[in-house]
């Protein structure tokens, strides 16, 4: 198995706040794209301001390597860069889009 590495200050999932289901459909709305970094590195970065989310690959080192660490990584850019609220439930009946396709199912 070949060498890997993580951020090191990765924070534990914040389950409380968001689920990885709900956070998964928040990032997938998120352009990101891989490009090619200095030194045979790879940056993930930000389809919209085209920022850094973080490193997949520092050299031959593959960094973040799992999908809940790209995850967290593209919400902890959608948070802090562009203050998106992570934290947006909707209760039910609100008519959000859910409560819509509800709504249409039933009638
Ligand atoms: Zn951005």
């Amino acid at each position: 198995m070949g060498e890997s590495a993580r951020t090191p200050a990765a924070p534990a999932w914040p389950d409380k706040l968001i689920t990885q289901a709900e956070a998964f459909a928040k990032a997938a709305d998120w352009p990101v794209y891989a490009m090619p970094a200095p030194a045979a590195g790879i940056d993930l970065l930000c389809g919209r301001c085209h920022r850094s989310t973080g490193q997949l690959r520092r050299g031959a080192v593959p960094y973040n390597g799992s999908l809940d660490e790209m995850l967290a990584m593209v919400l902890r850019h959608m948070v802090m860069a562009h203050e998106v609220p992570l934290n947006t439930r909707a209760p039910a009946g609100d008519g959000s889009f859910r409560e819509r396709i509800r709504e249409a199912s039933n009638g």
